[in-house]
């Protein structure tokens, strides 16, 4: 999917509305359209990266601030006592349904493992 048609850069040009929740020079985090538990916020690189076969296009520092925006928007939204999941879904078994590389972070009730 190129990046004019993808949906996660249809956001970050702000042609989609979205419930951004921050915003930052090459990281945007915005809630899930479709929740699935209390916090529920998606992590994205603003660079069109389609999965983590691709992640060596994207700068390290970038990489690593993916990380420290989750923890930052977990500890805003009150999940960091209790705890929280970062997620990636890669490919199809893992059920990926947006190519463009995000980080689910999702708290608030008691996450298993699937
Ligand atoms: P994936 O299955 O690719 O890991 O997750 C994609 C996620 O993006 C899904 O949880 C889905 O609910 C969310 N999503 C898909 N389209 C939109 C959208 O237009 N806006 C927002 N905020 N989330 C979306
Ligand atoms: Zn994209």
């Amino acid at each position: 999917m190129s990046e004019a048609e993808c949906i996660f850069c249809k956001i970050v040009r702000g042609e989609i509305e979205t419930e951004v929740m921050h915003d930052e020079d090459e990281v945007l985090v915005f809630e899930d359209i479709r929740g699935r538990a209390p916090v529920h916020v998606l992590v994205i690189p603003k660079q069109h990266v389609a999965s983590l076969e691709e992640i060596t296009k994207l700068p390290a520092p970038v990489v690593r601030r993916l990380f420290e925006v989750s923890s930052m928007v977990a500890e805003k939204l009150g999940v960091r006592e209790s705890g929280y999941a970062v997620r990636i879904n890669n490919g199809s078994d893992a059920g990926q349904e947006v190519f463009h590389l995000h980080l689910h972070v999702l708290g608030g009730k008691r996450l298993g493992m699937p």
